[in-house]
């Protein structure tokens, strides 16, 4: 018998997430030094070190099972943001809370409606639980599509993942089209309000979901401390919404899903607003050059609000991906998004900047 026989239909079917490369693998590969990875939208500096500092006075306790229901840590963040604990739920990563909810509200039969281009977890957290994952085409200037989006809505749709600012796009959409999503999709259909990059986001009508939650049960707000915080390499984020919602999501984790390093890594992250002005200030900067390279080389890119930036180089974007790569260089073609001749690279350091345009613009010959 071969386990491929024997596995779920559509499991055996899932197109399995492509991460980024890691910098030691492409080099190893390669035979090259000092590659840059501007791949995975991560933050380019080190933790506060606060964080630093947290972690390593809770490594010599690692034998002990972490805070299954991260006590200290919703404490601190239900101050934050102004909500009591128990509209707080911790995953690993949003990554997880994806899949939470996916294991709690969808199965076959079920259908999941998010938009397309958008965070290629969406249809794996759909399809991982037999469900139907339907994608909605964006709109010309390749931001989320509202009224698209209402309009795929039937009557098995159970979830519906919005993605703002959206990934791989970096497109936002601001609180009128935001207001408008929540009048067209029905209660009955639970929205996760998915912003990893909420902290980032320039423009100024951002939508405020903090106080649409609180109008709205089926409302979950998700948010990260892989990106601004820089901590993804400790898998933790946060969900928001009704305690009858948490409820559910509290019933379909793992007992010990975010891990002692995480959760104290987060505290003390929260506790360094200066490290994430920081952070945002050098991404903005950051954003600003990338652009500059871009108009100087007549590149058509996405208006972003996040720590990454969609261009369109023309040619096929897998080629030029795996060329920029040779030149030590880590981006992302966008060929398996349907979007065959962009790239999307994340804002760097002033230096992995300036490398990758320099690679950009050996490549274009000019
Ligand atoms: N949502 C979006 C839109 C993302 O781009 C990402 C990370 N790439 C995530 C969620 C997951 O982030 P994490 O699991 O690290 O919190």
């Amino acid at each position: 018998m071969k386990p491929e026989d024997l596995a779920n239909a559509h499991i055996r079917t899932l197109e399995p997430y492509q991460g980024g490369r890691p910098i030691e693998e492409v080099e190893r590969e390669l035979g090259i030094e000092r590659a840059v990875k501007l791949a995975s939208n991560e933050a380019p500096v080190a933790p506060s070190p606060k964080v630093i500092e947290a972690i390593r006075e809770a490594a010599a306790h690692v034998n002990r099972y972490p805070d299954g229901n991260c006590f200290y840590l919703k404490q601190a963040l239900a101050a934050h943001l102004d909500v009591e604990p128990d509209w707080l739920f911790l995953g690993a990563g949003s990554d997880e809370i994806l899949e939470v909810l996916a294991k709690s509200f969808l199965g076959p039969g079920a259908e999941a409606v998010f938009p397309w281009p958008g965070f290629a977890m969406y249809p794996i957290v759909t399809q991982g639980m037999g469900a139907e994952p339907v994608g909605v085409p964006l709109d010309d200037a390749l931001r989320v599509d509202v009224a698209r989006l209402a309009e795929a809505v039937t009557e098995r749709t159970r979830l519906l993942f919005l993605p703002n600012p959206n990934n791989p796009t970096g497109t936002s959409i601001g609180a009128a089209a935001f207001g408008e999503l929540l009048e067209a999709i029905p209660e009955r259909v639970v929205i996760a309000c998915d912003e990893a990059y909420l902290e980032y986001a320039r423009r100024d009508d951002f939508p405020d979901t903090l106080r649409a939650l609180r109008e709205r049960k089926t409302l979950l707000q998700l948010r990260t401390f892989s990106k601004i915080h820089g901590l993804a390499g400790l898998r933790i984020g946060f969900g928001i919404g009704h305690p009858s919602l948490i409820g559910i999501l509290e019933r379909a984790r793992h007992p010990f899903n975010v891990n002692s390093l995480a959760q104290v890594a987060a505290l003390a992250a929260l506790d360094d607003a200066g490290h994430v002005e920081r952070v945002r200030k050098l991404t903005h900067e950051s954003l600003a050059q990338l652009e500059r390279g871009f108009d100087a080389l007549g590149l058509a890119y996405a208006a972003s609000d996040a720590n990454f930036v969609l261009v369109r180089v023309g040619g096929n974007a897998n080629d030029l991906a795996e060329r920029l790569m040779r030149r030590g260089v880590i981006t992302r073609s966008m060929v398996g998004f349907g979007l065959s001749d962009y790239i999307r690279v994340t804002a760097g350091l002033p230096e992995e900047n300036e490398q990758f345009l320099a690679a950009l613009r050996a490549e274009r010959g000019s």
